[in-house]
């Protein structure tokens, strides 16, 4: 059986991931530049699988099946310890720490699976569709030596947003996913994307940051055959 797993900053321990959970339209910008509305209705998620991850610094294989592969910068929590209906008072007790993630997505499969009222797990489960930095431990009131979020492509800044614009903070998050889904040890929640998402191409080099956090993660695009 495959090991997926992270590393942890300032450690030789490693991460081991379970299951990647990703919340949608968790930013309110961003669900208008998606077409929505952006009052507060629950938050929803999709997973993908653990071959979605890749190691900072792994190339990016552009998907030969997809024509508009767009960046979802996001922050993302690493799970330390299971629960089922986790309260948002006890959320905090279930945190490992942070990373700083893509979530790479097909549009155009996305897009598709939308209109044909279908899953979307095509465009947005594929190979590599999660890169993720290292985790650096911590508990949830260290989020707040962390600033913006900041995305570069080619050097140009492309995306921007700060965790404290999230729709439902962290807590919230932990909560209602356990509410339906049994949280455990190794998992990671990608917390959903601020305005800005756009296309990458064969060639691009993207950078994840988040400002406060110690590694940023690199990106280089390249073709499916490479
Ligand atoms: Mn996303």
């Amino acid at each position: 059986m495959p090991h997926y797993s992270l590393p942890v900053i300032d450690s030789t321990e490693a991460f081991s991931v379970n299951k990647i959970i990703c919340i949608g339209r968790n930013y309110a910008e961003h669900a208008r530049e998606m077409g929505h509305d952006p009052e507060r209705e629950p938050p929803f998620f999709f997973f993908k699988p653990q071959s979605a991850l890749a190691q900072n610094g792994e190339n990016f294989h552009y998907p030969d099946f997809s024509q508009q592969v767009e960046h979802e910068l996001e922050l993302v929590v690493a799970i330390s310890k299971a629960g089922n209906k986790i309260s948002a008072t006890d959320a905090a007790n279930h945190v490992f720490g942070f990373a700083v993630g893509l979530d790479m997505t097909c549009r155009d499969l996305q897009k598709e699976a939308k209109k044909l009222g279908r899953p979307w797990e095509l465009g947005k489960g594929f190979d590599g569709s999660a890169p993720c930095t290292a985790i650096q431990r911590g508990a949830l009131q260290d989020l707040e030596q962390f600033g913006d979020l900041v995305l570069t492509r080619n050097g140009n800044e492309v995306q921007r947003g700060n965790w404290r614009d999230m729709v439902w903070p962290i807590p919230e998050l932990i909560a209602q996913v356990s509410r339906y889904i049994k949280l455990e040890a190794g998992d990671l929640i990608f917390t959903g994307t601020p305005a800005g998402v756009g296309p990458v191409n064969i060639g691009d080099t993207l950078e994840a940051s988040l400002e406060g956090f110690s590694q940023a993660l690199t990106l280089h695009v390249v073709g499916d055959a490479q």
